[in-house]
């Protein structure tokens, strides 16, 4: 079910003029950033017919200097982007120029993907130089996996609706000494949140580029990315219309292939108080944007997540979206008690002061319940394997790529606090066994944690391994039960700094 794949051919467009310089600002005037950016989306795409690029072209240049930009070329038509201003001007007079319709797909926008998709990968940089549709992810994670073959594992999780292969890049050294504790990075479950797929790769990118410092993290580390969580809809963001994007490419009652509104929202569709009888949470409409599904866990890219989750148990994770410059804490649905102690408020809480956002004037803050949802990736994760499970809203959505490493960068605390999180704090590794050394299945409860919403934690049946974190080192009394053995109880304290092995529990038959 899990296979790693080798490359594979993509299929590449013709080369395009591309005229952008994509490069991270070297000074950033922090408090005019936003209105910057707001002002850069001013721009719109215009189609100008073949017969007249080359009158376009000359036009243009004579009257500011310079050639337009252009983002696509089509057989019969040519797409530039120009701002009010160069629109209005009287030297297009004459020129027949119309705008695009309304809700463009991102690739008129976009003038360096066609350049991007020709080059593919080519070193490390690559990641870094715009935003990626499905073929570029997958044209970059196999050139990624090629160049760091010590590092990297490519792994197909499952496919979509519409075929395509849901992409995650392990990062590890896959050396078997001990074992691992998994984290778990995903972008874009909204397809149209392109800023989130690139969190993703600068996780890749950091982590690649300096391998040494990281040495310790990926001896005992295994970080799953996936930087795009919902192909279809990305797809569909990039190439058919930016109304599209959000949701999945399902077909709801009443929808057809050509149904601009169809498709579930993936972040509504998982199986944890899926719709919670709140009105505003989720929809049961399939054209409304909050569509959760026919049924909780309806959708294949869900059922990808949620039997990756079953086999890794992460420790953490961070589902990255966009646009509002906050770290959610689980669970955020409404009347829902969190564990106590709540490791994924503490943490969150910790961590939130020391993201920069792009805008001083907002700030990044660690917030619970900003609007009423359901069936959240995060929820499912922190309910069901007790998962540190974050959503977060990275800055604007979809700017120029010019602003994006800023954000990047900005970041990049969260993730690598939780990198090293596990190191620094208090925790319990356990391998739960029975006589013959075969791992177990098992209960596992401690006296310090009180659950409010039936949740239950269990050994992972895979190896019989469990993790804990836990800000206090008090010794504490655990109780581990499963069918067919009596009954562990002890009293364990957790451990201190460092990577312990895991403590061997032997459970006697009945
Ligand atoms: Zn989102």
């Amino acid at each position: 079910m899990f296979r790693v794949f080798s490359f594979f051919g993509v299929v590449f467009l013709s080369v395009f003029f591309c005229r952008s310089e994509v490069k991270a600002p070297a000074q950033v005037d922090e408090s005019a950033i936003s209105d910057e950016i707001q002002e850069s989306k001013t721009r719109k795409p215009y189609l100008v017919p073949a017969a007249m690029v080359s009158t376009f072209r000359e036009k243009y240049q004579a009257r500011f200097g310079m050639q337009p930009t252009l983002t696509l070329q089509k057989d019969d038509v040519s797409v530039f982007l120009l701002n009010a201003g160069e629109h209005k001007d009287a030297v297009f007079n004459g020129i027949k120029i119309n705008e695009a319709r309304s809700y463009p797909p991102f690739i008129y926008f976009d003038p360096t993907y066609a350049a991007r998709l020709e080059r593919g990968y080519t070193a490390l940089e690559d990641l870094q130089t715009g935003y990626k549709d499905p073929m570029l992810n997958e044209a970059l994670l196999a050139g990624v996996v090629k160049a760091y073959p010590r590092f990297t594992k490519l792994h197909i999780i499952g496919t979509t609706a519409l075929g395509r292969n849901l992409l995650a890049l392990e990062l590890s050294d896959f050396k078997a000494r001990e074992k691992k504790i998994a984290l778990l990075f995903s972008g874009a479950m909204h397809g149209n949140e392109l800023t989130a797929t690139e969190h993703c790769y600068h996780i890749i990118s950091e982590i690649l580029k300096n391998t040494g410092n990281y040495a310790e993290i990926l001896s005992h580390h295994s970080l799953w990315i996936i930087p795009i969580a919902n192909p279809d809809g990305n797809h569909f963001f990039w190439h058919v219309s930016s109304l599209m994007g959000r949701k999945n490419a399902s077909i709801g009652p009443g929808q057809t292939h050509a149904s601009p509104m169809r498709g579930v929202d993936l972040n509504r569709n998982f199986p944890f108080r899926w719709n919670s009888g709140h009105k505003k949470a989720s929809s049961e409409d399939p054209n409304s944007v909050y569509y959760r599904g026919p049924s909780p866990g309806s959708e294949k890219e869900t059922q990808a997540i949620m039997q990756l989750a079953e086999r890794e148990r992460f420790l953490f994770a961070i589902s990255f979206h966009a646009v509002s410059g906050k770290i959610l804490i689980p669970y955020t649905i409404e009347n829902t008690r969190n564990p106590s102690p709540d490791y994924a408020g503490a943490f969150a809480r910790e961590i939130a002061p020391q993201v920069r956002h792009h805008n001083p004037r907002r700030g990044f803050r660690a917030v619970k319940n900003i609007y009423p949802v359901d069936g959240t990736d995060q929820d499912y994760l922190y309910f069901k394997y007790g998962t540190i499970a974050y959503i977060v809203e990275s800055s604007y959505r979809n700017s120029e790529y010019r602003y994006v490493p800023y954000f990047l960068e900005g970041y990049q605390p969260l993730w690598s606090g939780m990198l090293n999180d596990y190191g620094a704090n208090y925790k319990f590794a356990l391998r739960v066994k029975n006589a013959r050394g075969e791992p177990v299945r098992a209960a596992v409860k401690f006296s310090d944690v009180t659950f409010f919403e039936g949740e239950k934690r269990t050994t992972n049946p895979g190896d019989g391994s469990f993790f804990r974190l836990t800000k206090n080192g008090d010794p504490v009394e655990v109780t581990i039960s499963a069918a067919g053995y009596k009954p562990y109880r002890a009293e364990i304290a957790p451990h201190g700094v460092g990577y312990p092995p895991l403590t061997e529990i032997s459970l006697e038959a009945n």
